[in-house]
């Protein structure tokens, strides 16, 4: 392994619990409207959670994105005060210093850059969700990641607690391993998938994946 990406939410801090998507979808409805099923893999988030993230990704590329984003990320922002780092955060960092490291995350810039601040989180490189680029499960956001850092995706692996994490690394060509704090979160990637039930296993894992 040459390089490390790190999904944000739940993988590196808990963000996810505290942001209330009810009401961002709410925000969002008034702005474009209701939307029966926006088309997106499912997860096993909660259904608001799923259904904001599913809008981001059906919207890709259509002008209303930006204004969706910032209503949602209203709402992300309001959730920091509460959020937590996630399970060895600190030495997960300190065991990952030196290699090139960077965050891929569907949180929008301003509170990603927040949040990570609020829990020490030193990575510079940082690629939040933008109107540019196709959000995960794509493998765009990946693909600019592994460009800034300078790293064949071939040689990277991403660490995430989602199976869009895993759908994106697989669509990048990236390698992939799942972290999950809970027992019922290690059954969600199925049994082809390495998992950690911290980031310092999974980062162990994935020194050894590519
Ligand atoms: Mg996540």
């Amino acid at each position: 392994m040459k390089a490390v990406l790190f999904d944000l939410d739940r993988t590196l801090i808990d963000l996810q619990t505290y942001t209330d998507y009810g009401a961002a979808l709410e925000d969002v409805e008034s702005l474009i409207g209701s939307w029966d099923d926006p088309p997106a893999p499912q997860t096993d988030w909660d259904a608001p959670t799923q259904r904001s993230m599913s809008i981001l990704v059906a919207l890709s590329g259509d002008p209303r994105w930006c204004g969706v984003s910032e209503a949602i990320a209203v709402h992300e922002m309001t959730a920091i005060a509460d959020s937590h780092a996630m399970p060895r955060l600190e030495d997960a960092l300190a065991l990952s210093q030196g290699i090139p490291r960077a965050v891929v995350t569907l949180v929008a810039e301003a509170p990603a850059r927040a949040v990570l601040a609020r829990h020490g989180v030193d990575i510079p490189v940082l690629v939040p969700r933008r109107p540019d680029l196709r959000p995960k499960p794509a493998a765009d956001q990946l693909l600019e990641a592994c460009r800034l850092l300078g790293v064949a995706p071939s040689r990277t692996v991403m660490i995430g607690d989602s199976t869009w994490d895993a759908e994106a690394a697989a669509n990048a060509g990236c390698g992939f391993v799942g972290v999950a704090a809970t027992r019922e979160g290690a059954t969600r990637f199925g049994s082809g998938v390495m998992t950690g039930g911290d980031l310092v296993v999974a980062l162990e894992l994935a020194s050894r994946a590519v």
